[in-house]
């Protein structure tokens, strides 16, 4: 694989305290190859750049449909705003003549240079044992690009998380683990029949990814996303510990509770969000699964 100078970004996070340790920037490439009905960023789902509207504060005046080359928006005889997303090309045309500022192109293109110069801006803060984090969608569905971005902040010397879902082959992992310190790595569900139906692909690959990753050493913080109804059954939580006590190279757990943020970013890109009867865990559900996980305050430490 070649590293590839130019890809597609959908978010970049300063000072961010939640993806790897210390203070971080993290950059979300966009692309994911899988569908988890939880997601709260689905705008990741897709590598290409996309529109997004905000359908709530719309008043129907119809700039967009006026604007746009390709008929996507229509205003109905009774007022109501119709969007076919099938024909939209991401164009922007539309969002600059909203008076209302709720049309958006989510993703743009950057080079891996510009963004380690960005990352690189706050390298004062990273002394806090922070760095850059490359996170999604799934980073991995831009292999050369990500390459490239690895291999640009090593050179700034700059610590690395690549945050992955493991679900593809490992041997993809190969060529990115010489520019990585540490792995947040999620583990979505054990039961490969849930799995299938509630992330959209076979469960098999993530133990021999977590595997491939512990052969070479690397560190992993394993994060768990808990949602209720789907995953937060003992077996579940036995299996995560069963996966700690298996691979030293978990170093850490990290459990992701359910919760609404998010969610209204699935209308906004003309998809139907699956939980809306979902309720968000409480604070003392939390604590029983801190503690059936025997989880306590950790922290990654650095390779090397
Ligand atoms: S982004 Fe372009 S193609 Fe898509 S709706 Fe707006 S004007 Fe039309
Ligand atoms: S221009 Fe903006 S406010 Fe007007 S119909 Fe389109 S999305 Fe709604």
């Amino acid at each position: 694989m070649e590293p590839a100078e130019t890809g597609i970004v959908f978010n970049i996070q300063r000072f961010s305290l939640h993806d790897g340790p210390g203070i971080r920037t993290t950059i979300f490439l966009k692309g994911c190859n899988v569908r988890c009905v939880w997601c709260h960023n689905p705008e990741s789902f897709v590598k290409e750049p996309q529109l997004s509207v905000n359908m709530n504060k719309c008043i129907s005046c119809g700039a967009c449909a006026r604007a746009c080359p390709f008929q996507v928006h229509t205003i109905t005889e009774e007022g109501e705003h119709q969007i076919h997303w099938e024909n939209c090309r991401a164009c922007g045309e539309c969002a600059l003549f909203c008076p209302c500022g709720i049309l958006s192109i989510i993703g743009k293109e950057y080079t891996s240079e510009e963004l380690i110069r960005i990352a690189a801006r706050d390298a004062a803060y990273y002394k806090s044992g922070g760095g850059v984090t490359f996170s999604g969608g799934e980073p991995t569905c831009q292999p050369g690009f990500l390459l490239s971005l690895l291999m640009r902040a090593k050179d700034e010397r700059l610590h690395v998380c690549l945050d992955t879902n493991g679900l593809y082959a490992p041997s993809l992992l190969a060529k990115f683990d010489p520019y990585v310190d540490a792995y947040l790595l999620d583990y979505k569900i054990s039961d490969a029949g849930s799995h299938r139906k509630y992330v959209g692909v076979p469960f098999g690959q993530i133990e021999r990814t977590l595997r491939t990753i512990d052969d070479m050493g690397g560190i992993i913080c394993l994060r768990c996303p808990i949602i209720p109804g789907i995953n937060d059954t003992d077996a579940h939580f036995d299996s995560i510990r069963r996966l700690r006590a298996l691979y030293p190279a978990i170093k850490e757990i990290e459990l992701m509770p359910y919760h609404w943020a998010g969610v209204s970013k699935w209308e906004n890109i003309g998809l139907r969000y699956m939980l809306n009867d979902t309720q968000a865990p409480d604070s003392g559900t939390i604590e029983d699964w801190n503690r059936k996980l025997g989880l306590q305050n950790e922290t990654i430490f650095k390779r090397g």
